[in-house]
């Protein structure tokens, strides 16, 4: 008799969860809080699968990330073996439906070869289509507007919106949204007289505020254009990787039944962040087999921002009537004081199921939720090195510690702590402060100007901080460091314009001559390129003229001098405002210090104490979905950071789903604790809602409170200047 694949894995689970994990025939929606097992459940309905003679090759299971696809597929290999688990489909919604598409590029009007525009060659596309198309409110010479207009495009067609109907569509949308508003204000009484279409739509898009409609009506208008071009250049965005399967899938029964053929399973994880268009393609490919397994927490939905809605999970039952209903209530991973904590956290939330999750365990002592108050961020992160560094001999070999941050910049004084301590630290789904784009720009520009002044400073870099601009080796470090912000901002210095500076240069290999060469004439260089060359060579003066003022200004001054700054500023890429503020935290780091070599030292250190097999992780709240550790640090539980605050604005503004969404994402954080939540707040701010919320869910005697003293011989930090 061959082995079971299941057996070992069901005799794992209770009752209720081996009820979920076999019953494969028929749709099933398992809708449970955090750590109650549900991708344990879903690795042995696999194995239920498999038993029942279904080859792993039309067992489709899409994860809600790449990380966690491939964490998935380390724990399938260690349950059915490496030949099975590389044979399932595995992989994001994305992935999935790409591998379809691939299948069948006709169905896009795409040829066999065509390319996936990344994100950059869509933006440009869709200037080319505000340009060539219709006239909108919309200026395409203005990046943050256009930025805006991206995020509603990327929107509607994770709607699930062709591009013939947009214009249609968004009418609807909004007639439908006013009927809502007059009904609430007639009777106080909301939406319920409308139809179900209506009442859909209405429901739609609640952070859809009255500014961003000329976005939104501007998409609709340049959708159809935009395809078109895309179209002609044999590409696809990654939306099309979805949106082609399914427009196809409906309009055609003959690539429906093609793409329904692929997979006889499909198992969904984090279903609750799927948006329209993804529930759509679920549903549609399961439609012949009715094999679909939904998993997932309304409670845990934190991508809002980019489309997805909880409707899709708590409708399933009204689309799949008859779909087993699961609901999971023991919660295996978080110890009983967290998760009283995280059940009153999100019960603070109005549009959920209402559902309290109870822990198999007993309250054990030393699992008190620990709220350590510093006066700044960095007494807090210097306090919590020596917090890690005793869970770490507790644990031991096989501990886990998490350190959560809501948004990227703060994770600059945390690293900076680690490092003194000398505690390794990895990096999940992000960079390392260090390695972030926009921080590796302003320290070339440091190195550059800094190089001219001081020659023999270059020779001594180590050679990891070398690597941060680039550089192979320390000697070229500043020439990479040139060519990297040569033209950054654009200055019309094309690589033609930089070769040709750097063959004259060659000859005069003095780095202040680097600068020079561009305007000596040798060059050949002209208009454009020659102011460019003329600006830069004349940031030599404005750094010099700084000399003696703390780096921080220095390099400030510079990069506002460079135009810089002011390069992100008007940047068109939803991630500009984290990055000035990296660049603000590298201000202050370089406050401290007295030379750029220093700096560059600094960084070197913390570069390499990043080690990705470190017990000790760093990452964002999002980040952190679906994976656990036994200490969880959130950093910065204050009001500004978590709740962020385009969500206070939001709520100023009457609109409270913004704030429910960072309150999710709060919850996602403290639920991946396995046995201690520490929680980090600075006298800088206001405490955040969120720390009050959960922490009425437990007795005052279940937190230790811990005032953080001020670190010895610490710096006081000014505040930083406004850009510019
Ligand atoms: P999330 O909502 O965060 O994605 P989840 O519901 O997917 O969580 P899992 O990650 O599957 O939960 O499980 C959480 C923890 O509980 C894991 O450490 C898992 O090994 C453990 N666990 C799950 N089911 C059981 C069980 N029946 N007995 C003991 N431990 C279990
Ligand atoms: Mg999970």
């Amino acid at each position: 008799m061959t082995r079971s694949h299941a057996a070992p894995l069901l005799d794992r689970l209770n009752a209720e969860q081996r009820a979920a994990a076999t019953e494969t025939e028929r749709p099933a929606l398992v809708l449970s809080g955090a750590g109650t097992g549900k991708t344990t459940l879903l690795i042995a309905r696999v194995g239920v699968c498999l038993d029942r003679g279904y080859a792993p090759g039309e067992i489709a299971i899409s994860t809600f990330r790449a990380n966690l696809a491939r964490e998935f597929r380390l724990r399938a290999q260690h349950a059915f073996g490496l030949r099975i688990a590389r044979s399932l489909l595995m992989g994001t919604c994305h992935s999935l439906m790409g591998r379809l598409l691939r299948s069948r590029p006709d169905v896009a009007g795409l040829t066999e070869h065509y390319d996936v525009a990344d994100e950059a060659a869509s933006r440009r596309t869709i200037l080319e289509a505000c340009e060539r198309g219709p006239r909108t409110l919309v200026d395409p010479a203005d990046r943050k507007q256009m930025a805006r207009l991206g995020k509603w495009l990327a929107r509607v067609k994770a709607a699930g919106v062709a591009p013939g109907e947009a214009e249609n569509w968004v009418d609807a949308l909004l007639h439908a949204k006013a009927i809502a508003r007059n009904l609430e204000g007639e009777a106080g009484g909301g939406s319920e007289g409308l139809d179900p279409g209506l009442q859909r739509l209405a429901a739609m898009w609640p952070d859809l505020a009255e500014p961003e409609l000329p976005y939104l009506r501007a998409a609709a208008a340049i959708y159809p254009g935009y395809q078109q071009l895309l179209r002609d250049r044999d590409q696809a965005d990654f939306d099309d990787l979805v949106l082609w399967p399914v427009l196809a899938m409906r309009r055609d029964e003959a690539v429906r039944k093609q793409f329904q053929s692929w997979a006889s399973t499909w198992l969904v994880d984090e279903y609750q962040d799927s948006s329209d268009l993804q529930v759509e393609a679920f549903d549609l490919l399961a439609q012949r087999s009715r094999r679909l397994a939904a998993i997932g927490d309304d409670d845990q939905s934190i991508y809002g921002f980019s489309g997805a809605t909880t409707a899709g999970i708590l409708r399933f039952p009204e689309r799949w009537p008859d779909a087993q209903v699961f609901r999971l209530t023991r919660n295996y991973r978080c110890s009983p004081i967290v998760l009283d904590a995280a059940n009153a956290l999100i019960a603070h939330n109005e549009g959920r199921f209402a559902k309290r999750l109870v822990s198999g365990e007993k309250r054990k002592r030393g699992e008190n939720i620990v709220v350590a108050a510093a006066e700044t961020r960095e007494d807090a992160a210097w306090w919590v090195t020596a917090y890690i560094a005793d869970w770490l001999d507790e644990l031991g070999d096989d501990g886990s510690v998490f350190l959560l941050y809501r948004q990227n910049w703060q994770t600059r004084v945390i690293e900076e702590a680690l490092v003194e301590a000398g505690i390794r630290y990895g990096l999940v789904g992000d960079v390392s402060f260090y390695e972030r784009q926009e921080v590796r720009d302003a320290l070339a520009y440091l190195l550059l100007f800094g190089a001219c002044e001081d020659p023999a400073m270059a020779g001594g870099l180590p050679g990891s901080a070398a690597a941060v601009v680039g550089a192979p080796r320390a000697e070229d470090a500043v020439v990479a460091a040139w060519e990297r912000v040569a033209n950054l901002p654009a200055r019309g210095l094309g690589p033609k314009s930089l070769d040709a500076i750097h063959r004259c240069w060659a000859e005069h290999p003095e780095i202040a001559d680097l600068l020079e060469a561009g305007i000596a004439g040798r060059a050949a260089l002209k208009g454009k390129a020659l102011e460019g060359a003329t600006n830069l060579a004349g940031l030599r003066s404005r750094w010099s003229d700084t000399g003696g003022q703390p780096l921080g200004d220095r390099l400030w001054s510079l990069l506002g001098a460079a135009g810089y700054l002011r390069f992100w500023e008007t940047h068109d890429d939803p991630s500009s405002d984290q990055r000035l503020k990296n660049l603000e935290e590298l201000a202050r780091v370089a406050d401290g210090l007295p030379t750029v070599a220093d700096l560059f030292a600094h960084a070197a250190m913390s570069l390499d104490s990043v080690d990705a097999l470190s017990p000790v992780r760093l990452m964002t709240f999002h980040g952190a979905k679906g994976l656990e550790a036994h200490v969880c640090i959130l950093a910065d539980l204050m009001e500004g950071i978590a709740p962020a605050k385009p969500a206070l604005l939001a709520e100023q503004q009457g609109e409270p789903a913004l704030i429910e969404e960072e309150r999710r994402a709060a919850y996602v954080a403290l639920t991946r604790t396995m046995t201690q939540a520490c929680i980090l707040v600075s006298s800088a701010g206001e405490e955040s809602r969120f720390l009050g919320e959960l922490l009425g869910g437990v007795a005052a005697r279940e937190v230790d409170r811990v005032t953080v003293p001020p670190r010895p011989g610490r710096q006081r930090r000014r505040p930083r200047r406004a850009a510019g």
